[in-house]
Formats: structure tokens, C-alpha cells, sequence
């Protein structure tokens, strides 16, 4: 008997895990499918409550999969092996694919007894938009002797963290969730702890500056480390509340515009204050990563950094990002610091703004 085992945090599921293990099902001839939601994630923080993921995971993949909570019903963190463990051990004779994602494979070394999985499952990989999936592969080959096979299912950018995104945002999911799991979210209210702060944040934006910060959200959650990705969050929601204040409210939040500041630069602080007075903010950190998102300052904190550059490298800029994303958070704000500068002296001139030509000069940067 061949088993297909899908793994996932399924938080929300979406169509592609669907079309994943349909396309394993049918290109590997499986007699079964059996898909396992994760209940605590070893890679990964999950907040959502994992009986939700399950329920969800149940109603995705009714008719086509098995759903088995081992998972959920265990205590302690989740790791494949010992699902692995588990489905031998009910059924010895069977062959087992381990169907994943191609950013699973990337991190194959990371995961758990990665030898024993790979000496007990063949891999079946849907590549996920990752030029680098055949080194994966010939990596995993050659290190832990895995059996990878390619599953023919066509690239696409679907992710449950933007689906989380779009729901706290209020936007549709129509195309990429089942419309039983949309309803259910949508009934239980799921994803949806910040969703008053967005909705009130929509009223201070145009549609387009919205969208840019959906963004920059979006952004800044892919490059926080877990234990920052609340203030992320709430950072990069707010960076450009007061982009449309109008001069005559300055003195409502109590700012007094400093002599000689280039009109770019006033949103971000006025934005400290329109953050701090009209959306009850009092995280220094946060006021000050929204205060200094357009100049930068000496000595930045990660969460600065973080703003800063989700800003520069929201998905939509229009200009080359890929360099400006590799190596780490510290190095990717180097870049966009220099980037920034070039770009602001062709547009702008040398408007000669004390702050940022302290920033410059602090990161080395030349001016
Ligand atoms: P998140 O965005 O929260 O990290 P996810 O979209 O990766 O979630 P998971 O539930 O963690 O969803 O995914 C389960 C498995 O499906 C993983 O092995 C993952 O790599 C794979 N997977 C998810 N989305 C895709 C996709 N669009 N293409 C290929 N594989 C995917």
C-alpha cells in the first residue's frame, strides 16, 4: 500500500494544499492520503488554537484526505520523525511518501533526525516558487540519502501567512481558501486581533497607500523574529498614518514641524504622535521605529531596522528588490540605506537634513 502523509500547520489551509496532495494522489499512484495538522510547530510560533486548525483542516480536505490529529492530540512539540514513527508502525508494509513544500526541503538539514525521515519516506516535493529546489534536492540526496521525487504542480505565491493577512485586512480570500474554511473563519471571527486597528487605519489612507501598507506588513512579518512580530506588526500597520494629516491639525497632536524638515520626512514623525494620540500606541519602541522610517537615526534597534527596511522592500516597489533581501536583517538595511540615499539625491537634491546625514555618516554610508 502506498500512504501519502501531508504535513502542515494548515493555518489556514488553502486550494494549493489541496492541489498538492490531488496532484501526489494522482502522479504517485497513492492508495491513501492522510493529511496530519502540526499541533506545536518546531520551526514555526503558530498562535492560532490548534483545535481551529484542526477543525479547519478537516473541513479542506473533506473527501479527499484522511485528516489524523496524532498531532494535536499529542503534548509537546510536533516532529515528523515520530509521525513517521507512528504510520510504520500501523502499517509495516507500507511505502510512505512524505509529500512537502519546496521551502520544507530547503530546510531539510534543520528538521529533526533528518536521516531516519529520509531512509523511511520517499520525499514528494511541490516546488514553491524556488529556483534553488533541484540543490535542495541533490543536497538532501547526497547528506541524508533521501528519495525526492517532483511533484508536477505549477508554482504559485499562495501562503497562509498572507491569507492571514488579507483576512486581519478584510480583504477577500475567495480565490485561494475553500469556501467551507472562508465561512468558518469568517463565522469564528479567526485572524482578526488586529482587524479593528486596520479598520480605523483605513479611514487615514488612500486605497493605494492601504495596499502599500498591507505591503509592508506583509514584509515586516517575514523578516521578524517570532518574539518581534507583534510590535512588527503594529510598526509597520501604522508607519504612514499621518501621510495625510493636513498642516492645519499639526498643533491637535501637539507637532510643531522642526525648521528645514524636507516635507518626506514629516509623516514619519508626525506619525509617532498620530500613532501614539489616536491609536492609544505607548510602545516607545514602536513610536520610535514609525518615527524614524523615513531618515533613519544612529544606533537603530532591530525593530528600527525591521521598518525601515519592510518600507524599501514592500513586493510592490518598482524597482529590483531580490539583492536588497539576501543576508541578514543588519546587512538588508545597509543596502536600503544606500539605495535610499542615491535615489533621494536624484529626486530630491542634497536637501541636507541634519538626521539623515548623521544616519549616513554613523552607518558608513557615503553622503
Ligand atoms: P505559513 O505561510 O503559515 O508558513 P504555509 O502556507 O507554508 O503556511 P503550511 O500549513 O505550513 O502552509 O504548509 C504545509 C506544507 O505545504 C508545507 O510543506 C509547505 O511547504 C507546503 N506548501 C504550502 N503552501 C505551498 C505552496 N504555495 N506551494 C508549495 N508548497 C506549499
Amino acid at each position: 500500500m502506498k500512504i501519502g502523509l501531508f504535513g502542515g500547520t494548515f493555518n489556514p489551509p488553502h486550494i494549493t494544499h489541496i492541489n498538492i496532495v490531488r496532484k501526489a494522489a494522482e502522479q504517485l499512484s497513492l492508495d491513501k492520503l492522510i493529511a496530519v495538522p502540526c499541533g506545536d510547530p518546531p520551526h514555526k510560533r503558530c498562535d492560532a488554537d490548534k483545535n481551529e486548525r484542526l477543525a479547519m483542516t478537516r473541513i479542506a480536505f473533506d473527501g479527499i484526505a484522511d485528516v489524523w490529529d496524532y498531532e494535536i492530540s499529542k503534548s509537546g512539540k510536533s516532529y515528523t520523525v515520530e509521525t513517521l514513527r507512528e504510520v510504520k508502525r500501523i502499517n509495516p508494509e507500507a511505502e510512505i511518501y512524505l509529500i512537502i513544500g519546496g521551502d520544507s526541503l530547503k530546510y531539510f538539514d534543520t528538521w529533526y533526525c533528518p536521516k531516519e525521515i529520509a531512509s523511511a519516506a520517499t520525499l514528494a516535493v511541490a516546488n514553491r516558487a524556488d529556483s534553488d529546489i533541484v540543490n535542495s534536492a541533490d543536497k538532501a540526496q547526497a547528506e541524508y540519502g533521501a528519495k525526492v521525487i517532483m511533484l508536477d504542480v505549477a508554482p504559485d505565491g499562495v501562503s497562509s501567512t498572507e491569507i492571514r493577512l488579507r483576512y486581519t485586512f478584510g480583504m477577500s480570500n475567495a480565490d485561494c481558501v475553500p469556501k467551507a474554511v472562508d465561512e468558518y473563519i469568517v463565522r469564528k471571527a479567526l485572524y482578526a486581533e488586529y482587524s479593528a486597528m486596520v479598520c480605523k487605519l483605513k479611514t487615514y489612507l488612500t486605497q493605494e497607500r492601504f495596499m502599500h501598507t498591507f505591503y509592508v506588513v506583509k514584509r515586516g512579518l517575514e523578516l521578524a523574529a517570532d518574539e518581534m512580530r507583534d510590535k512588527a506588526f503594529v510598526a509597520c500597520l501604522l508607519h504612514d498614518v499621518a501621510k495625510y494629516v493636513s498642516p492645519d491639525r499639526y498643533a491637535e497632536y501637539g507637532f510643531v514641524c522642526p525648521k528645514g524638515m524636507p516635507a518626506p520626512v514629516v509623516h514619519s514623525f508626525l506619525g509617532a504622535k498620530v500613532a501614539e494620540r489616536d491609536f492609544g500606541i505607548t510602545d516607545t519602541e514602536i513610536l520610535q521605529a514609525i518615527k524614524y522610517h523615513t531618515t533613519g537615526r544612529p544606533d537603530m534597534t532591530e525593530l528600527e531596522k525591521l521598518v525601515y527596511v519592510a518600507d524599501k522592500t514592500e513586493q510592490t516597489r518598482p524597482y529590483p528588490l531580490e539583492h536588497l533581501l539576501s543576508g541578514t536583517l543588519d546587512q538588508m538595511f545597509l543596502k536600503c540605506l544606500a539605495e535610499a540615499n542615491e535615489y533621494r539625491e536624484q529626486v530630491h537634491g542634497d536637501t541636507d537634513f541634519d538626521l539623515t546625514d548623521k544616519t549616513l555618516e554613523y552607518y558608513g554610508v557615503n553622503n
